[in-house]
């Protein structure tokens, strides 16, 4: 049997006039396919009211927090940057609670782009709700690039799991405005791009967390270093079913 990968769902929040479209749960078909490739079965979990998070553990072996709108600043503490861009709070809600139900199950989890700042956010950590924020200039990362080619280089602490599926040094894409500020205690940084900005995360205890602030699921089909991540899930899913 192959392990099965939960996706919780993003949501069209964009009317249309099908009604049955209007907030309907999806999940990127990049990932899906990177999921599959990669020896996987990848399910899609709705926003469902938190609470009810508890009941999906059974269902999956490893789950993958995607890319998508900007997790409401009230979670970690603070009023929204005038250059927040959209939140969704009902998904954040259900997947915040599913991080810490995944954590507490030993199941392994990946996070991409938005999905590495709400794993840090659940943990305790916090962003900068926009890059404007942070200290000093940074790189350009919300590139204009098409977003299946690599635009910015990140390097790779030596001693991290990461290290062993993409290197001391890769070249990865990047579609993000915000960025890591505090870093949740049972976390630590992986990967930086040159500006110090936070690539990579991973847990310190144990395997369970991997998470970037790229989107490998738009380079695996040509670069090698990015289906690692997720044969990496694939097998931290086996070895903790
Ligand atoms: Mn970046």
């Amino acid at each position: 049997m192959r392990p099965r990968i939960a996706i919780p769902a993003d949501t069209l929040t964009e009317a249309t006039n099908i009604i049955n479209e209007r907030n309907a749960a999806f999940a990127p078909r990049p990932l899906i396919e990177a999921v599959v490739k990669s020896g996987g079965l990848p399910i899609i979990l709705p926003s469902v009211d938190p609470q009810l998070a508890v009941n999906y553990l059974p269902l999956f072996d490893g789950v993958i927090f995607a890319g998508g709108a900007d997790v409401d600043p009230t979670f970690f503490n603070e009023e929204p940057h005038l250059k927040l861009g959209m939140t969704y709070r009902k998904r954040d809600l259900f997947e915040i609670a599913l991080v810490k139900e995944a954590l507490d199950a030993g199941k392994a989890l990946m996070g991409i782009c938005r999905g590495m700042q709400l794993i840090n956010i659940a943990l305790g950590g916090s962003v900068y709700q926009d890059l404007s924020e942070y200290p000093h200039p940074t790189l350009k990362h919300s590139q204009d690039a098409p977003g299946n080619l690599p635009s910015h280089h990140v390097s790779v602490a030596a001693d991290s799991r990461i290290f062993k599926l993409i290197g001391q040094r890769a070249y990865v894409n990047s579609r993000h405005h915000q960025a890591l500020h505090k870093i949740a205690p049972s976390l630590q940084v992986t990967a930086t791009a040159d500006d110090q900005i936070p690539e990579a995360v991973e847990s310190i205890a144990n395997d369970w967390v991997l998470a970037v602030q790229w989107h490998p699921e738009n380079m695996f089909k040509h670069y090698q270093y990015s289906q690692a991540i997720f044969a990496d899930l694939i097998q931290r899913a086996k070895e903790n079913k």
